[in-house]
């Protein structure tokens, strides 16, 4: 999950990161307000999930608070990359005496923690990485040992710096890696960390928090729940309430498979056929006759679903849960949709035999089962 600018920087400060003083508004009256009150001039900063956003035009400075007003009011309600601006972080305007980059994130080769940082920070970060690579300097962070002083020394000491300046850094950086670990961090990063006079001051600020992680952070709740509703559709916050794996899409058949390979494989083939998918919904691996029958109920409740298609191949899944799932989603909710079954592995012949039964149609391939419900959806 990423943090905005000013809720990773409200952790920095938690963590003794310096970061300027500042203020989150939402209307153009109260950004020359709170301008007023840090003293002029100031930057007015798009909140918004994304990097570049300097590039972009939405990082603006002002010298009077008219023009905050001005600039407020324009940002407000903007469109960037598909985003709409509604809050803005009015900060102090620093001098800057050298751009500085500071990231944390997980090299994934080495699943260890790795330091990234440069004396050539500032909007142009990547392109320093692609044209002059040796001017990042990288230390990967053993696991065991932990980031100590002396390693944060020696990053310092690459960067240049030295003296007063070198401890300084030193330090920011030890409360960055620790802000990472404890906040369980994919990324962190200050672009630009800025050198000032007397120190450093994270100018711009990043955090991701990883999504597995997000159990753990408690003080992130509100927010958690806030961006479901931006990126989740309602049905998708229902099923993740209920503990399914679901993501909706705009067909008209329900699939159900178990395991996300074999659930990609049936949509693949689903399409393959000429349907259209409603959804993708993973029963995950050992799913109970319960969890079965709460998957098929929330896919028939749909009203866009005129046909379901479970596709299930049992290892630890059992064969007879899974047909017993169905068949009470199936009497419960006494539908007319029909329900197409490709049923294989442990107990299988138990499993057709319920479901045959039951009056459920079962086929032997993925193909023939999915063939078979898109002709029972029927075309256009
Ligand atoms: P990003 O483009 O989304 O990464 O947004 P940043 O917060 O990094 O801002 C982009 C650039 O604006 C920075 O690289 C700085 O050059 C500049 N900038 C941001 N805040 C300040 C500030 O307080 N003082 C000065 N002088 N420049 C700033
Ligand atoms: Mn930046």
């Amino acid at each position: 999950m990423k943090l905005l600018e000013y809720e990773a920087k409200m952790v920095f400060k938690k963590h003794g990161i310096p970061t300027p003083k500042g203020y989150v508004v939402t209307s153009a009256k109260e950004a020359k307000e709170k301008a007023d009150q840090i003293g002029l001039p100031v930057v007015v900063k798009a909140q918004l999930p994304v990097g570049g956003r300097g590039k972009a035009g939405g990082i603006v400075f002002a010298d009077s608070s008219l023009q905050v007003f001005e600039v407020a009011n324009e940002l407000l309600g903007k469109k960037v990359q598909d985003l709409v601006i509604s809050k803005l972080l009015i900060e102090e305007k620093i001098v800057i005496l050298k751009e500085i980059y500071l990231g944390v994130t997980v090299d994934r080769k080495s699943k260890q923690y790795v330091i990234l940082a440069s004396s050539e920070g500032g909007v142009e970060i990547e392109e320093v990485a692609k044209e002059t690579p040796e001017k990042i300097v990288r230390h990967q962070v053993d696991p065991l040992l932990g980031l100590k002083s002396y390693h944060s020394n020696l990053v310092a000491k690459r960067l240049g710096f030295s003296g007063t300046k070198m401890s300084q850094f030193s330090s920011l950086l030890l409360k960055l890696y620790k802000l990472a670990i404890d906040m369980d961090a994919e990324l962190t990063e200050i672009n630009p960390l800025a050198e000032v006079e007397d120190g450093f001051i994270a100018a711009d600020a990043r955090l991701n928090v990883d999504n597995n992680a997000l159990f753990r952070h408690k003080e992130l709740e509100k927010k958690i729940i806030e961006s479901y509703q931006g990126e989740l559709t309602q049905r998708e916050i229902e099923a993740r309430k209920k503990g399914l794996t679901y993501v909706e899409l705009d067909g008209d058949i329900g699939v159900i498979g178990n395991g996300a390979g074999l659930t990609m494989a049936t949509l693949d083939t689903v399409m393959l056929h000429k349907g259209k998918a409603a959804n993708f919904l993973d029963l995950g691996g050992g799913a109970s006759a319960d969890r079965i029958k709460k998957a098929v109920e929330f896919v028939l409740n749909d009203d866009r679903t005129k046909t379901v298609l479970v596709n299930v191949l049992g290892g630890i899944t059992r064969g007879d849960d899974v047909a017993k799932g169905i068949v009470r989603a199936h009497d419960k909710l006494k539908t007319k949709k029909p329900i197409v079954v490709r049923l294989m592995g442990t107990n299988e012949k138990e499993g057709q035999r319920i479901l045959r039964e039951a009056g459920i149609m079962t086929l032997d391939t993925m193909e023939e089962a999915a063939n078979q419900a898109v002709l029972l959806t029927g075309g256009e």
